[in-house]
């Protein structure tokens, strides 16, 4: 985001807040003069679900699309890898910007489909803290105050986010899970681990199929063969497997004779991670 861009946390202590049935006033269109402005410059974090939902669109592999259209920028204090949709080139316009709009529309990720309202979700929700929106108003953008009212769950309706939303559930355990709480970070091996499974999702499925995972784990025939084609099924199964594997849930259950074989081999409770 560009720096004279107010901070996320700066918005959400002073912006006003809403709720699903709050209404806002707004309108995007080919006939403003900000079209597509809000496509350049602009950080754009990328979930797994908008990686799945973008690389099969355009029908290439989960690999070379996050080689071609992400970046996996590092800071001092991050904790797991974030994947960015990759703006570096000429004028840090989006890959899929174009002068009639997103080439890529009907697959546009999350954060595209809910700009402009922002949304703040609190670890554990309860009827005084739970969900709010807000809007993020910013200069470049024109589309305030034009067009006609609504609620926030109309537009969370016509953006098509609901979907996006429930795809994102696994994927929310993952970032909000206590392991965090504690300080704890995740080595490098794991962070690989992360990334691979969670947005690399075909390198994923070879992971699975052609390595001994599924001969260490116990998963139900009708679950793998789902796996085996249906991408959704897989990133669901990735998430269960990240639970286990970075975090100790007992999301998978091993195989008896490979515990068994653990034990021989005089280490017990050194759980296989299936890598
Ligand atoms: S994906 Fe589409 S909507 Fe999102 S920034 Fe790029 S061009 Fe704009
Ligand atoms: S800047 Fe605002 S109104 Fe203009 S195209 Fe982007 S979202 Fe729509």
């Amino acid at each position: 985001m560009a720096d004279e861009r107010k901070s996320y946390d700066e918005i959400v202590k002073t912006a006003k807040r809403l709720y699903l049935d709050d209404q806002f006033t707004f309108r995007c269109g080919q006939d403003l003069d900000c079209f597509t402005h809000c496509c350049s410059d602009v950080a754009i974090v990328l979930t797994p679900y908008d990686v799945l939902r973008m690389k099969r669109a355009l029908k290439m592999d989960s690999s070379e699309f996050l080689e071609k259209y992400t970046i996996l920028p590092f800071t001092k204090d991050q904790k797991v890898p974030v994947v960015l949709l990759n703006m570096s080139g000429e004028g840090k316009r989006c890959p899929f910007a174009s002068a009639k709009g997103c080439a890529i529309y009907a697959n546009r990720p999350w954060a595209c489909r809910m700009y402009p309202l922002g949304v703040a979700e609190p670890k554990n929700p309860n009827p005084d803290d739970k969900r709010f929106y807000f809007l993020l108003k910013e200069d470049i953008c024109h589309g305030h105050e034009k067009g006609r009212a609504m609620t926030v769950r109309e537009w969370i309706e016509n953006q098509g986010i609901e979907e996006y939303d429930m795809m994102g559930t696994s994927f929310k355990d993952l970032m909000l899970h206590d392991f965090w709480e504690k300080g704890e970070t995740l080595t490098p091996r794991k962070m690989e681990m992360y990334h691979m499974a969670l947005f690399d999702l075909d390198r994923f499925r070879r992971f699975v199929f052609e390595t001994s995972f599924l001969e260490k784990f116990i998963v139900d025939e009708a679950r793998v063969e789902a796996m085996r084609e249906d991408d959704e099924e897989l990133l669901d199964f990735a998430a269960q497997w990240l639970r286990f594997s970075l975090f100790g849930d007992k999301t998978m259950k091993i195989k008896p004779e490979v515990v068994e074989g653990h034990k021989a081999a005089g280490e017990a409770g050194a759980a296989p991670s299936g890598g």
